[in-house]
């Protein structure tokens, strides 16, 4: 079976690869499984560049096909920051319940109708041959009032669906799975891996 590379360190982007992807016809390998260990500099003005140069990147060095993505959160009323800077937002070694309490303050007095937000996901998919192919999931909410929530991770106990009257952080992992950006750019990017070879 031919490899597949995800360009990520983390097991609980693995996991949920492994699930979303199962099917796909490809040995589905994580960095360190693939015995690469290199730091890639993200220095795209997109979440898409971001995950193009990851990709690209790694897909050279392994001669496989890889995929690897960028995400973060875009808050409307913040003309849309934290976006690619997520991570990095206030410094990288900054807490969680520093970065989210910020962001509610920023957004004191601000209703509901302007405290729209969305987590965004680019995931690239880079072919040995040299084709590249992107797709995007999203998903919108708003940003709560107080942390909510004890799963997930980073930005979640403050993204608030109103719909479910839930922030992500109080969702299962398999509930959000279900609904998340990344969620949503796998399965369209399994849609490109799955006609791979015809493009
Ligand atoms: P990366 O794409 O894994 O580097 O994620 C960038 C950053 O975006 C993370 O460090 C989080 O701050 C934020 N982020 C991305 N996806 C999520 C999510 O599902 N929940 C909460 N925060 C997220």
């Amino acid at each position: 079976m031919e490899r597949l590379i995800f360009a990520t360190g983390n097991e609980n982007k693995m996991k949920e690869i492994r699930m979303i992807l199962a099917d796909c016809g490809y040995e589905i390998m994580s960095m360190k499984e693939a015995g690469i260990d290199v730091d890639i500099v993200e220095d795209g003005k997109t979440f898409e560049e971001n995950a193009i140069i990851k990709a690209e990147a790694i897909s050279k060095i392994a001669g496989c096909l890889v995929l690897a993505d960028d995400s973060g959160l875009e808050v409307d009323y913040l003309d849309k920051a934290p976006g690619i800077y997520s991570a990095r937002f206030m410094g990288e070694d900054t807490s969680y319940k520093i970065k989210n309490q910020a962001i509610i303050d920023k957004l004191a007095g601000v209703p509901d109708e302007k405290r729209t937000a969305r987590f965004v996901c680019a995931i690239a998919a880079a072919f040995p041959d040299g084709r590249t192919f992107t797709r995007r999931g999203t998903i919108e909410g708003i940003i709560g009032y107080e942390e909510r929530g004890e799963n997930g991770f980073g930005y979640d106990p403050i993204f608030f669906l109103p719909e479910r009257g839930k922030t992500t952080a109080e969702l299962s992992p398999e509930e959000k799975n279900e609904i998340s950006h990344r969620g949503n750019a796998l399965r369209l990017i399994r849609e490109v891996i799955n006609e791979g070879s015809n493009h």
